[in-house]
């Protein structure tokens, strides 16, 4: 049997998930170095947006792309949000 890693990891933090419970602190900030690293390789990458596609909101949320169309999409995005909220 493979041994679960401990709380504060971000397989932990996944396991929290899976099981349906809101991950324990320890486990939250392992997620979040997890995805700061992770965002940070992309976006050292700048092949791993035109792999991921332009003119997307993800693409400049993930890989920082600062090109027009991603910027554009995630313009229109922000205004989706604003809509979204003041409607209810
Ligand atoms: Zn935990
Ligand atoms: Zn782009």
């Amino acid at each position: 049997m493979k041994t679960l890693q401990p709380c504060g990891t971000n397989a932990a933090y996944h396991r929290h998930r899976a099981h349906g419970e809101a991950p324990c602190t320890a486990c939250k900030q392992a997620h979040t170095t997890d995805q700061n690293a992770r965002n940070q390789r992309r976006a050292a990458d700048p092949a791993a947006a035109d792999r991921a596609g332009h003119g997307n909101a993800s693409t400049y949320v993930n890989y920082r792309c600062r090109c027009t169309p991603c910027c554009d999409a995630a313009a229109r995005r922000q205004r989706e949000f604003r809509k979204r909220r003041t409607a209810s």
